[in-house]
């Protein structure tokens, strides 16, 4: 198929014998917005690109106020580490670059694949929500696995060593960490949010972009929540048991080790990768009836020996593989 860029060939084009009176709101907004641009390479990458870094930096904005106010402090898994405005400042300049220089360069790409697929972009009506939820569900439970998988093996030799360590920098993460990574992680971990869709659109041949782009910014919010560094009362966990938050994740970065998983605790469950993490829960558990004084002093100092232990890991880790000796983590 030809695009000569202009709106009208769009119109005539992509949306021929399409009945708009039928369309919902944001439909509507959908078919302005192809036809706007006037080429759906352009249109779908745009837009893909732009939902990405308003997701994320937006997402991310109400996690830099909370660590900002001292009242929220109660919730913080780490309170001791709270990160300061530089720290937060350092990470976003990192995030951004990697954004422009590694994906922006390869969003061009996302619309000829899906395409290639079998993937509806442009296209309107969209699916019945029915339809799109137990897609996002699957590609839930692709991408947790996919991810359980690739972490571990990016925590072994050189792969920790000159990949993974950068995103471990933040031993008490926050939601701007979330994609504070190394462009090679981006990309390998990355695989496990876009493979699971086009393997999907490939067998099925039913797919719309839409339920895809839901399942991004659901995804987003999942991987931004989970490094926010705090566990409220009403955080999902407490609901959805088998869901991972912050919880579970903070505990992978203030002890090295445990809890792979993305999304769903079950993996590190059946596999036994979360041993550390239950023994640790369950001596806080064990102090529940303690004084909140006597409560913060045990925290503190299973806190502490959590994360020696952590620095002690990371360093036989990167001597896995690295012949020649490792280097002690000093941060
Ligand atoms: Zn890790
Ligand atoms: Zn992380």
């Amino acid at each position: 198929m030809a695009f000569n860029g202009t709106a009208p060939y769009a119109v005539t084009d992509l949306y021929a014998g399409t009945d708009f009176t039928s369309l919902n709101w944001l439909e509507r907004q959908w078919v302005a917005w192809y036809i706007w641009i006037g080429n759906p390479v352009v249109a779908t990458g745009l837009a893909s690109f732009l939902l990405h870094e308003i997701v994320y930096f937006g997402r991310s904005i109400p996690w830099i106020i909370i660590d900002a106010m001292p009242y929220f402090r109660r919730w913080k898994l780490q309170p001791n580490k709270v990160p300061t405005p530089e720290e937060q400042w350092a990470c976003t300049k990192q995030v951004l670059f990697s954004h422009f220089t590694i994906e922006l360069p390869l969003i061009w790409l996302f619309h000829p694949t899906a395409e290639a697929l079998g993937m509806k972009t442009y296209h309107v009506p969209f699916p019945h929500w029915t339809v799109m939820l137990p897609q996002i569900f699957l590609f839930f439970c692709f991408e947790d696995f996919f991810h359980f998988v690739a972490h571990q093996a990016l925590h072994t030799g050189v792969l920790y060593k000159h990949i993974h360590k950068i995103h471990h920098k933040y031993s008490a993460p926050f939601g701007l960490a979330a994609e504070y990574a190394h462009p090679a992680e981006v990309f390998i971990l990355g695989a496990g949010t876009i493979l699971g869709p086009l393997i999907y659109c490939y067998f099925t041949q039913n797919l719309h972009i839409i339920a895809v782009y839901i399942w991004i910014v659901l995804r987003l919010f999942q991987a931004i929540d989970a490094h926010s560094g705090y566990d409220f009362p009403w955080s999902l966990h407490n609901f959805v048991p088998f869901w991972s938050g912050a919880e579970h994740h903070d505990f992978h970065h203030m002890a090295f080790t445990n809890n792979f998983s993305t999304s769903f605790r079950w993996w590190d469950r059946i596999f036994g990768t979360d041993d550390k993490y239950r023994a640790y829960r369950a001596k806080v558990k064990a102090m529940k009836n303690a004084s909140k004084e006597e409560r913060d002093a045990f925290e503190k100092k299973l806190m502490a020996e959590v994360e020696a232990e952590g620095i002690k890991a990371e360093a036989e880790a990167e001597a896995r593989g690295v012949l020649g000796g490792s280097k002690v983590k000093t941060q």
